[in-house]
């Protein structure tokens, strides 16, 4: 297959806001090394994390192109071993760096061929997000039937699906989410309660979780959005809860005085996905629940927009103004 020598990328040079992204059209296409495959990508996924890595919050190296995810066709295998038996054809999605592009070398080790019958939308809009809320629910703390459960953002890309997953487990769930738009998506999914953070009424969302609780509090919190709701969180947690504190939208926890937590008796997790997906083994069991949840139409996906790539900043841009529900994607 003759292959382009460039291609089209977003990088940055420089960390900054969204206007630091470059689109840039004469990038060099890269060759796969041992372990790598070169893909085609069709869709790339945006994830808060890509800010991060931008703004400086997360430091990189740079030049970088951005972008943790994509799906895509296999156009060349790297030399050396095989283990996974990936073929030039194979319909593909990898989680892994530089997805803002048409073409990524990408670690076999964390490449899985999407099976027949879902679409790269479907996959795309669950990947990363998806992999995240399955570890969090079920490893970072195990939700049970009947628990009462926080949510912070429910009506994002993560929260839509988390909203579902711990509904499915048979979860109490609280969600919060900034306008009556969002409120009603999350509602429809089935949470029990929902509240608008934002709004005058929903602002002491603190007292609101303690009502419904009946004083007793939640038995744990998923918190992605960190400097704007820790304090809070801590506050409804119940006696022997659990804080998982798993993103930084509105900025990071401020440091800890780990002291705080002794009075109930509070856990506290920081998790990351790929943590929980290092080995082969994990990789797998976990995208294949993804797959069969996704393939039983169980879990349902949302996407805000596709973008072209190089619309990419406009995206970020509105990540992080909050105008988004579900997924984000961009079209190489
Ligand atoms: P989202 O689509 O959830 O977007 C972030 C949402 O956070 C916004 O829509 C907004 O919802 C809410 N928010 C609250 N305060 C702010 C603020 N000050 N600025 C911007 N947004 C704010 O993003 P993702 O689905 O990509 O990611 C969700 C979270 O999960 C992120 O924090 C991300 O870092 C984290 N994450 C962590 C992973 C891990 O491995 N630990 C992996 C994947 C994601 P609203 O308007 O309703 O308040």
């Amino acid at each position: 297959m003759s292959l382009p020598k460039t291609q089209k990328v977003v990088l940055i040079e420089k960390t900054g806001g969204p206007e630091v992204l470059q689109y840039r059209t004469d990038y060099p296409v890269p060759t796969p090394k041992e372990g790598q495959l070169l893909v085609k990508n069709h869709l790339s996924g945006i994830n808060f994390i890509d800010t991060y890595f931008r703004s400086g919050l997360y430091p990189s190296p740079k030049p970088e192109v951005l972008g943790r995810e994509a799906v895509g066709t296999i156009v060349a295998v790297g030399p050396g071993p095989n283990p996974y038996n990936f073929q030039v054809g194979d319909r593909v999605a990898w989680l892994g760096t530089g997805s803002y592009s048409e073409y990524t070398a990408v670690p076999a080790a964390k490449t899985v061929k999407i099976p027949n019958g879902i679409e790269d939308e479907k996959v795309l809009a669950s990947l990363l997000s998806g992999l995240t809320v399955l570890t969090l629910a079920k490893e970072t703390y195990p939700v049970k039937k009947g628990e009462w459960v926080l949510l912070h953002a429910a009506a994002g890309g993560a929260g839509y699906l988390m909203t579902q997953v711990l509904k499915q487990i048979g979860a109490k769930v609280i969600g919060t989410a900034g306008g009556p738009e969002k409120v009603a998506l999350v509602k429809s999914l089935g949470a029990d309660v929902v509240i608008d953070y934002r709004s005058e009424e929903g602002k002491d969302w603190v007292k609101k979780v303690k009502e419904v609780t009946g004083g007793q509090g939640v038995d744990v919190v998923y918190d992605s959005v960190a400097k704007d709701t820790w304090e809070g969180s801590l506050e409804v947690v119940k006696r022997k809860g659990t804080i998982v504190w798993f993103g930084n939208a509105s900025g990071p926890v401020p440091p800890l005085n780990l002291a705080i937590l002794s009075p109930k008796c509070v856990k506290v997790a920081r998790p990351m996905l790929f943590g929980y997906i290092q080995t082969r083994e994990e990789f797998e069991f976990y995208t294949n629940e993804l797959f069969n949840l996704l393939k039983s139409g169980q879990l349902k996906v949302r996407i805000h927009k596709i973008y072209p790539l190089a619309e990419a900043a406009q995206a970020q841009s509105d990540l992080e103004a909050r105008k988004t529900t579900g997924k984000l994607l961009l079209r190489p």
